[in-house]
Protein backbone atom coordinates (compact mmCIF):
# COMPACT_ATOMS: atom_id res chain seq x y z
CA UNK A 1 0.00 0.00 0.00
CA UNK A 2 1.38 3.76 -0.79
CA UNK A 3 -0.35 6.81 0.39
CA UNK A 4 0.54 10.56 0.35
CA UNK A 5 0.77 11.56 3.61
CA UNK A 6 -1.35 15.41 4.34
CA UNK A 7 -1.39 17.49 7.03
CA UNK A 8 0.33 20.05 8.63
CA UNK A 9 3.36 18.05 10.30
CA UNK A 10 3.89 16.09 6.93
CA UNK A 11 3.04 18.58 3.86
CA UNK A 12 4.95 17.09 1.41
CA UNK A 13 6.01 13.65 2.69
CA UNK A 14 4.99 10.23 1.51
CA UNK A 15 4.62 7.07 3.21
CA UNK A 16 5.21 3.76 2.15
CA UNK A 17 3.54 1.17 4.44
CA UNK A 18 3.59 -2.70 3.27
CA UNK A 19 1.69 -5.19 5.35
CA UNK A 20 2.36 -8.81 5.65
CA UNK A 21 0.38 -11.06 7.57
CA UNK A 22 2.73 -13.26 9.04
CA UNK A 23 2.67 -16.24 11.26
CA UNK A 24 5.29 -15.63 14.12
CA UNK A 25 3.86 -16.91 17.13
CA UNK A 26 1.89 -20.08 16.34
CA UNK A 27 -1.02 -20.43 18.08
CA UNK A 28 -2.04 -17.16 18.70
CA UNK A 29 -5.03 -15.50 17.59
CA UNK A 30 -5.40 -14.42 13.77
CA UNK A 31 -5.06 -10.35 14.61
CA UNK A 32 -1.69 -11.12 16.79
CA UNK A 33 -0.40 -12.61 13.11
CA UNK A 34 -0.34 -9.32 11.53
CA UNK A 35 3.08 -7.81 11.38
CA UNK A 36 3.16 -3.94 9.79
CA UNK A 37 6.74 -3.06 8.09
CA UNK A 38 6.37 0.70 7.68
CA UNK A 39 8.94 2.89 5.95
CA UNK A 40 8.56 6.53 6.88
CA UNK A 41 9.81 8.78 4.01
CA UNK A 42 9.22 11.69 5.92
CA UNK A 43 10.60 15.19 6.08
CA UNK A 44 10.90 15.19 10.00
CA UNK A 45 9.57 18.60 11.79
CA UNK A 46 13.37 19.31 13.08
CA UNK A 47 15.27 18.06 10.36
CA UNK A 48 16.62 14.08 9.62
CA UNK A 49 17.67 12.25 12.79
CA UNK A 50 15.77 14.75 14.60
CA UNK A 51 12.34 15.67 15.96
CA UNK A 52 9.54 13.90 13.70
CA UNK A 53 11.63 10.65 12.30
CA UNK A 54 10.04 7.91 13.65
CA UNK A 55 11.69 4.06 12.85
CA UNK A 56 11.30 2.26 9.67
CA UNK A 57 11.24 -1.58 10.91
CA UNK A 58 8.78 -1.03 14.02
CA UNK A 59 7.14 -4.16 14.91
CA UNK A 60 3.37 -4.03 15.90
CA UNK A 61 1.86 -6.99 17.65
CA UNK A 62 -2.04 -7.31 19.08
CA UNK A 63 -1.86 -10.43 22.02
CA UNK A 64 -5.41 -11.23 22.61
CA UNK A 65 -4.49 -12.51 26.87
CA UNK A 66 -2.01 -11.38 29.08
CA UNK A 67 0.26 -14.19 28.78
CA UNK A 68 0.83 -13.74 25.08
CA UNK A 69 1.91 -10.27 25.79
CA UNK A 70 4.18 -11.02 28.52
CA UNK A 71 5.80 -13.40 25.90
CA UNK A 72 5.72 -11.05 23.15
CA UNK A 73 7.72 -8.77 25.67
CA UNK A 74 10.23 -11.14 26.55
CA UNK A 75 11.12 -12.37 23.33
CA UNK A 76 11.67 -8.76 22.00
CA UNK A 77 14.40 -6.33 23.47
CA UNK A 78 13.14 -3.16 22.39
CA UNK A 79 9.32 -3.77 23.43
CA UNK A 80 7.20 -1.81 25.01
CA UNK A 81 3.16 -1.68 26.08
CA UNK A 82 0.77 0.08 23.82
CA UNK A 83 -2.60 1.92 25.42
CA UNK A 84 -4.38 4.73 24.01
CA UNK A 85 -0.87 5.62 22.73
CA UNK A 86 -1.55 9.40 24.07
CA UNK A 87 1.99 9.38 26.03
CA UNK A 88 3.94 6.70 23.70
CA UNK A 89 3.13 8.23 20.54
CA UNK A 90 3.75 11.64 20.75
CA UNK A 91 7.30 10.39 22.65
CA UNK A 92 7.99 8.32 19.79
CA UNK A 93 7.51 10.98 17.22
CA UNK A 94 9.47 13.83 19.63
CA UNK A 95 12.27 11.10 18.89
CA UNK A 96 12.06 10.47 22.82
CA UNK A 97 11.17 6.85 22.99
CA UNK A 98 12.56 4.16 20.18
CA UNK A 99 10.95 1.35 20.65
CA UNK A 100 11.32 -1.78 18.08
CA UNK A 101 7.59 -3.30 19.00
CA UNK A 102 4.81 -2.19 20.53
CA UNK A 103 2.61 -4.80 22.01
CA UNK A 104 -1.12 -3.37 21.93
CA UNK A 105 -2.62 -4.41 24.90
CA UNK A 106 -6.12 -2.91 24.22
CA UNK A 107 -7.69 -6.02 22.84
CA UNK A 108 -7.54 -8.16 25.26
CA UNK A 109 -11.07 -8.28 26.64
CA UNK A 110 -9.81 -9.35 30.53
CA UNK A 111 -8.26 -5.87 30.55
CA UNK A 112 -11.00 -3.98 29.61
CA UNK A 113 -12.79 -4.72 32.37
CA UNK A 114 -13.83 -2.74 35.44
CA UNK A 115 -15.47 -5.09 38.27
CA UNK A 116 -15.71 -4.97 41.94
CA UNK A 117 -13.23 -7.44 43.58
CA UNK A 118 -14.47 -10.30 46.08
CA UNK A 119 -13.29 -8.08 48.88
CA UNK A 120 -15.95 -5.30 47.94
CA UNK A 121 -13.24 -3.10 46.08
CA UNK A 122 -13.49 -2.35 42.79
CA UNK A 123 -10.81 -3.63 39.50
CA UNK A 124 -10.16 -1.38 36.84
CA UNK A 125 -8.59 -3.15 33.88
CA UNK A 126 -5.61 -1.35 32.51
CA UNK A 127 -7.55 -0.81 29.12
CA UNK A 128 -10.53 0.73 30.33
CA UNK A 129 -10.56 3.76 29.05
CA UNK A 130 -11.72 6.67 31.11
CA UNK A 131 -13.94 7.85 29.74
CA UNK A 132 -16.13 4.81 30.77
CA UNK A 133 -14.07 5.28 34.03
CA UNK A 134 -15.52 8.38 34.84
CA UNK A 135 -19.07 7.50 34.57
CA UNK A 136 -18.69 4.26 36.26
CA UNK A 137 -21.60 3.89 38.34
CA UNK A 138 -19.44 1.73 41.26
CA UNK A 139 -17.09 4.82 40.82
CA UNK A 140 -19.34 7.52 41.04
CA UNK A 141 -21.47 6.12 44.12
CA UNK A 142 -18.20 4.90 46.09
CA UNK A 143 -15.03 6.64 44.70
CA UNK A 144 -16.52 10.10 43.06
CA UNK A 145 -13.00 11.61 44.22
CA UNK A 146 -11.47 9.43 41.10
CA UNK A 147 -14.35 10.79 38.83
CA UNK A 148 -13.35 14.36 39.36
CA UNK A 149 -9.83 13.36 38.84
CA UNK A 150 -10.36 11.87 35.39
CA UNK A 151 -12.42 14.17 34.23
CA UNK A 152 -9.64 16.78 34.14
CA UNK A 153 -7.53 14.75 32.29
CA UNK A 154 -7.45 16.62 28.22
CA UNK A 155 -10.86 16.26 27.16
CA UNK A 156 -13.65 14.15 26.14
CA UNK A 157 -12.22 12.67 22.84
CA UNK A 158 -8.78 12.43 24.34
CA UNK A 159 -9.87 10.11 27.39
CA UNK A 160 -11.87 8.09 24.74
CA UNK A 161 -8.41 6.56 24.53
CA UNK A 162 -5.97 7.18 27.46
CA UNK A 163 -6.34 5.32 30.41
CA UNK A 164 -5.40 4.82 34.26
CA UNK A 165 -2.78 2.39 33.63
CA UNK A 166 -1.32 4.51 30.98
CA UNK A 167 -1.06 7.49 33.24
CA UNK A 168 0.47 6.15 35.98
CA UNK A 169 2.68 4.13 33.88
CA UNK A 170 4.08 7.20 32.46
CA UNK A 171 5.00 8.97 35.55
CA UNK A 172 4.61 12.36 34.60
CA UNK A 173 4.63 14.51 37.75
CA UNK A 174 1.77 15.93 36.54
CA UNK A 175 -0.70 12.94 36.49
CA UNK A 176 -4.26 14.26 37.15
CA UNK A 177 -5.49 10.30 37.95
CA UNK A 178 -2.36 9.54 40.05
CA UNK A 179 -3.30 11.86 42.90
CA UNK A 180 -6.75 10.55 43.31
CA UNK A 181 -4.85 6.87 43.27
CA UNK A 182 -2.56 8.12 46.49
CA UNK A 183 -5.99 9.48 47.87
CA UNK A 184 -7.71 6.06 47.54
CA UNK A 185 -5.00 4.40 48.60
CA UNK A 186 -4.95 1.96 45.26
CA UNK A 187 -2.65 -1.17 44.64
CA UNK A 188 -1.49 -1.58 41.61
CA UNK A 189 -1.29 -5.43 39.93
CA UNK A 190 1.82 -6.40 37.88
CA UNK A 191 2.66 -9.49 35.83
CA UNK A 192 6.06 -10.93 34.39
CA UNK A 193 7.29 -13.69 32.82
CA UNK A 194 9.16 -13.67 36.68
CA UNK A 195 5.53 -13.38 38.03
CA UNK A 196 2.71 -11.83 39.70
CA UNK A 197 3.18 -8.93 42.21
CA UNK A 198 1.22 -6.26 43.82
CA UNK A 199 2.41 -2.67 44.76
CA UNK A 200 1.19 -0.10 46.72
CA UNK A 201 0.34 3.23 44.24
CA UNK A 202 2.41 5.28 47.09
CA UNK A 203 5.75 3.20 46.37
CA UNK A 204 5.15 3.28 42.57
CA UNK A 205 6.73 6.78 41.41
CA UNK A 206 10.19 6.67 41.43
CA UNK A 207 11.40 10.61 39.59
CA UNK A 208 9.58 11.98 36.13
CA UNK A 209 8.88 9.20 34.11
CA UNK A 210 10.41 6.72 36.63
CA UNK A 211 8.49 4.53 38.39
CA UNK A 212 8.99 0.99 40.13
CA UNK A 213 7.93 -1.46 37.23
CA UNK A 214 10.52 -4.18 36.14
CA UNK A 215 11.61 -4.38 32.74
CA UNK A 216 9.03 -6.40 30.74
CA UNK A 217 6.55 -5.54 33.90
CA UNK A 218 2.92 -5.50 32.79
CA UNK A 219 0.21 -3.77 34.73
CA UNK A 220 -3.22 -5.78 34.54
CA UNK A 221 -5.14 -3.44 37.02
CA UNK A 222 -5.60 -1.09 39.40
CA UNK A 223 -7.48 -1.78 42.91
CA UNK A 224 -9.30 0.69 44.56
CA UNK A 225 -9.83 -0.76 48.02
CA UNK A 226 -13.46 -1.29 49.74
CA UNK A 227 -11.60 0.70 52.53
CA UNK A 228 -11.40 3.79 50.86
CA UNK A 229 -15.01 3.97 49.78
CA UNK A 230 -17.32 7.24 50.55
CA UNK A 231 -14.40 10.06 50.36
CA UNK A 232 -15.96 13.14 48.24
CA UNK A 233 -13.94 16.44 47.89
CA UNK A 234 -12.62 18.42 45.22
CA UNK A 235 -9.55 18.32 42.48
CA UNK A 236 -8.48 21.87 42.21
CA UNK A 237 -6.53 22.25 39.88
CA UNK A 238 -4.59 25.37 37.49
CA UNK A 239 -3.44 25.28 33.97
CA UNK A 240 -2.82 27.64 31.08
CA UNK A 241 -5.78 26.70 29.33
CA UNK A 242 -9.06 24.92 30.21
CA UNK A 243 -8.62 21.49 28.21
CA UNK A 244 -5.83 19.75 26.64
CA UNK A 245 -2.83 21.14 28.95
CA UNK A 246 -1.31 19.38 31.56
CA UNK A 247 -1.79 20.38 35.41
CA UNK A 248 0.52 23.85 36.53
CA UNK A 249 -0.93 22.90 39.70
CA UNK A 250 -3.06 20.39 41.13
CA UNK A 251 -4.57 19.74 45.01
CA UNK A 252 -7.28 17.37 45.60
CA UNK A 253 -9.08 17.50 49.26
CA UNK A 254 -10.90 14.55 50.29
CA UNK A 255 -12.54 14.17 53.28
CA UNK A 256 -14.77 11.15 54.68
CA UNK A 257 -17.98 12.00 57.10
CA UNK A 258 -19.90 9.48 59.12
CA UNK A 259 -19.11 6.80 62.19
CA UNK A 260 -15.50 6.40 61.50
CA UNK A 261 -12.32 6.98 63.78
CA UNK A 262 -10.97 10.16 63.43
CA UNK A 263 -7.69 8.36 61.55
CA UNK A 264 -9.58 8.03 58.34
CA UNK A 265 -11.17 10.98 57.63
CA UNK A 266 -9.06 13.50 55.12
CA UNK A 267 -7.18 13.03 52.70
CA UNK A 268 -4.72 15.69 50.57
CA UNK A 269 -2.44 14.68 47.31
CA UNK A 270 -0.90 17.15 45.24
CA UNK A 271 -0.07 17.17 41.12
CA UNK A 272 2.98 19.09 39.32
CA UNK A 273 5.03 20.48 42.57
CA UNK A 274 7.05 17.74 43.09
CA UNK A 275 8.97 14.88 41.08
CA UNK A 276 6.32 12.68 41.58
CA UNK A 277 2.38 13.08 42.75
CA UNK A 278 2.42 12.80 46.15
CA UNK A 279 -0.13 12.56 48.94
CA UNK A 280 0.60 15.00 52.54
CA UNK A 281 0.12 12.66 55.54
CA UNK A 282 1.34 15.46 58.18
CA UNK A 283 -1.22 17.39 56.60
CA UNK A 284 -4.20 15.14 57.00
CA UNK A 285 -2.97 14.27 60.14
CA UNK A 286 -3.10 17.85 61.17
CA UNK A 287 -6.97 17.79 60.31
CA UNK A 288 -7.60 14.50 61.78
CA UNK A 289 -6.67 15.98 65.40
CA UNK A 290 -8.40 19.37 64.58
CA UNK A 291 -10.66 19.82 62.63
CA UNK A 292 -10.93 22.12 59.71
CA UNK A 293 -10.22 24.90 62.11
CA UNK A 294 -6.49 24.11 61.49
CA UNK A 295 -6.75 24.60 57.76
CA UNK A 296 -3.81 27.29 57.37
CA UNK A 297 -1.80 24.74 59.60
CA UNK A 298 -2.67 22.37 56.87
CA UNK A 299 -1.73 24.57 54.43
CA UNK A 300 1.62 25.40 55.63
CA UNK A 301 2.68 21.51 56.13
CA UNK A 302 1.21 21.27 52.06
CA UNK A 303 3.34 23.94 50.59
CA UNK A 304 6.48 22.38 52.59
CA UNK A 305 6.01 19.40 50.82
CA UNK A 306 6.49 20.91 47.80
CA UNK A 307 9.44 20.68 45.74
CA UNK A 308 8.30 22.87 42.67
CA UNK A 309 10.58 23.52 39.55
CA UNK A 310 9.80 26.49 37.31
CA UNK A 311 9.02 26.19 33.88
CA UNK A 312 6.94 27.25 30.84
CA UNK A 313 3.54 26.12 32.69
CA UNK A 314 4.49 28.40 35.74
CA UNK A 315 7.36 29.21 38.54
CA UNK A 316 8.35 27.71 41.47
CA UNK A 317 6.64 30.61 43.38
CA UNK A 318 3.46 30.89 41.85
CA UNK A 319 3.16 26.92 42.42
CA UNK A 320 3.62 27.00 46.06
CA UNK A 321 1.42 29.92 46.63
CA UNK A 322 -0.86 28.47 44.88
CA UNK A 323 -0.91 25.26 46.65
CA UNK A 324 -1.23 26.79 50.07
CA UNK A 325 -4.65 28.79 48.41
CA UNK A 326 -5.91 25.59 47.21
CA UNK A 327 -5.21 23.41 50.20
CA UNK A 328 -7.22 26.01 52.15
CA UNK A 329 -10.09 25.99 49.64
CA UNK A 330 -10.27 22.66 49.37
CA UNK A 331 -11.02 22.26 53.26
CA UNK A 332 -13.16 25.58 53.52
CA UNK A 333 -15.35 23.73 51.17
CA UNK A 334 -15.84 20.29 52.44
CA UNK A 335 -16.13 22.43 56.25
C1 LIG B 1 -3.39 16.53 24.11
C2 LIG B 1 -3.08 15.80 25.37
C3 LIG B 1 -3.58 16.29 26.57
C4 LIG B 1 -3.28 15.62 27.75
N1 LIG B 1 -3.78 16.11 28.93
C5 LIG B 1 -3.50 15.47 30.08
C6 LIG B 1 -4.00 15.98 31.32
O1 LIG B 1 -4.71 16.97 31.38
N2 LIG B 1 -3.68 15.28 32.46
C7 LIG B 1 -2.91 14.16 32.46
O2 LIG B 1 -2.67 13.61 33.52
N3 LIG B 1 -2.43 13.66 31.29
C8 LIG B 1 -2.70 14.29 30.11
N4 LIG B 1 -2.21 13.81 28.93
C9 LIG B 1 -1.32 12.61 28.97
C10 LIG B 1 -2.01 11.28 28.63
O3 LIG B 1 -3.25 11.41 27.99
C11 LIG B 1 -2.15 10.37 29.84
O4 LIG B 1 -0.96 10.19 30.54
C12 LIG B 1 -2.75 8.99 29.44
O5 LIG B 1 -3.48 8.60 30.55
C13 LIG B 1 -1.80 7.87 29.03
O6 LIG B 1 -2.58 6.69 28.84
P1 LIG B 1 -2.51 5.86 27.47
O7 LIG B 1 -3.51 4.77 27.59
O8 LIG B 1 -2.63 6.75 26.29
O9 LIG B 1 -1.03 5.29 27.60
P2 LIG B 1 0.09 5.00 26.48
O10 LIG B 1 0.52 6.26 25.84
O11 LIG B 1 -0.33 3.90 25.59
O12 LIG B 1 1.25 4.45 27.44
C14 LIG B 1 1.89 5.30 28.38
C15 LIG B 1 3.14 4.60 28.94
O13 LIG B 1 2.79 3.48 29.74
C16 LIG B 1 3.38 2.29 29.22
N5 LIG B 1 2.36 1.26 29.38
C17 LIG B 1 1.17 1.25 28.77
N6 LIG B 1 0.45 0.21 29.23
C18 LIG B 1 1.18 -0.43 30.14
C19 LIG B 1 0.96 -1.56 30.96
N7 LIG B 1 -0.21 -2.22 30.97
N8 LIG B 1 1.94 -1.96 31.80
C20 LIG B 1 3.12 -1.28 31.82
N9 LIG B 1 3.38 -0.19 31.07
C21 LIG B 1 2.43 0.23 30.24
C22 LIG B 1 3.71 2.60 27.77
O14 LIG B 1 4.75 1.79 27.27
C23 LIG B 1 4.07 4.06 27.86
O15 LIG B 1 5.39 4.22 28.31
C24 LIG B 1 -2.48 14.44 27.73
C25 LIG B 1 -2.00 13.96 26.51
C26 LIG B 1 -2.29 14.63 25.34
C27 LIG B 1 -1.75 14.08 24.05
Amino acid sequence: MKAEADGDDDAGAEILVSTEHLAPFPGLGRETRIKSQCTWNVAPRGGAGKRGLMRSDLDYVVPSTVEEAVALQAGSSGAVYLLGGTDLLPQMRAGRKDPGRLIDLKRIPLLREVRETEGGGLSIGAAAVMADVEIHPVVLARYPLLAECVKTVGAWPLRQRATLAGNVCNASPAADTAVALLALDATLNLVSAQGRRSIPVSAFFRGPGQTALRPGELMTDVILPAASAGFTGSYLRLSRRKGMDLATVGVLVGKRNGKLTLAARWRIALAAVAPTPLRVPDAEQVLEAKGSIAVWEAAELAVAACRPITDLRGSAEYRRDMVGVLVRRGVVGLG
